[in-house]
């Protein structure tokens, strides 16, 4: 079994959010669906040890913001790599509450729905949330959605596996070994591939990286680093 074929299903970047007495978060989810036109309804996966997984259930509603394709990885480092039990992701952003009182993003976002939750299902590490959709509307119908696959492939920090691969088939010789640790997102900066989204060759000791070099996940800069 090759799980990397299941790259080939196509998944969005969306941040999933909800509110409940006054306390507000959300997460970004990749496996979300409309499933129905009659009435019109999405399910969506989120995390079960999320912080937004109790705000949905204790109060029945969500939102989804789309985000758009260009999005900067800071703030999907905001709300994928961090979480709402140690900061206040929505005072970091630009938002409005719906109509049915849950956040929704104003900025990098081609657009937005609300939902009431019908149903959920425990799927082991996950709850899937049935919502029929009370409420949707474009923020900006010109910016083009960001797929996972742009994220992971265009955009993305880690480093895939092929990396390593094709390194090898190079011959090159690899005495670097050297990783280091984003504490704010998780980020592994690896000596061994370098950061070529940001221009940084494989090879490239941590101690070389540039002085404006940030986080390619969250923005921060390298004091935000430890060896691993
Ligand atoms: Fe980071």
């Amino acid at each position: 079994m090759n799980l990397e074929a299941l790259f080939a299903l196509n998944c969005g970047m969306y941040v999933v959010a909800s509110s409940y007495e006054g306390k507000m978060n959300g997460l970004i989810i990749n496996a979300l669906v409309q499933v129905t036109a009659f009435p019109p309804q999405v399910v969506a996966s989120v995390n079960k040890e999320s912080l937004t997984v109790s705000l949905i259930e204790k109060s029945g509603f969500f939102s989804v913001s789309v985000l758009e394709k260009e999005a900067p990885l800071q703030l999907v480092g905001l709300f994928g790599f961090r979480t709402g039990r140690d900061i206040d992701k929505f005072a970091q952003v630009k938002y409005f509450l719906g109509k049915t009182g849950v956040p929704v993003l104003r900025e990098h976002v081609v657009a937005y729905l609300e939902a009431r939750v019908v149903a959920k299902l425990d799927a082991g590490t996950h709850m899937l949330f049935l919502g029929e959709v009370v409420e949707t509307e474009f923020i900006d119908s010109k910016l083009t959605p960001m797929t996972y696959g742009y994220y992971r492939d265009v955009k993305g920090g880690k480093v895939p596996r092929t990396a390593a691969t094709y390194q090898e088939k190079q011959g090159k010789a690899v005495e670097v070994t050297g990783r280091y640790r984003c504490k704010v997102c998780g980020y592994i900066y690896d000596e061994r591939f370098g950061d070529p989204d940001s221009g940084v060759q494989p090879g490239t000791p941590f101690e070389k990286l540039p002085e404006n070099w940030v986080c390619p996940i969250c923005g921060v800069g390298k004091d935000q680093f430890e060896r691993v």
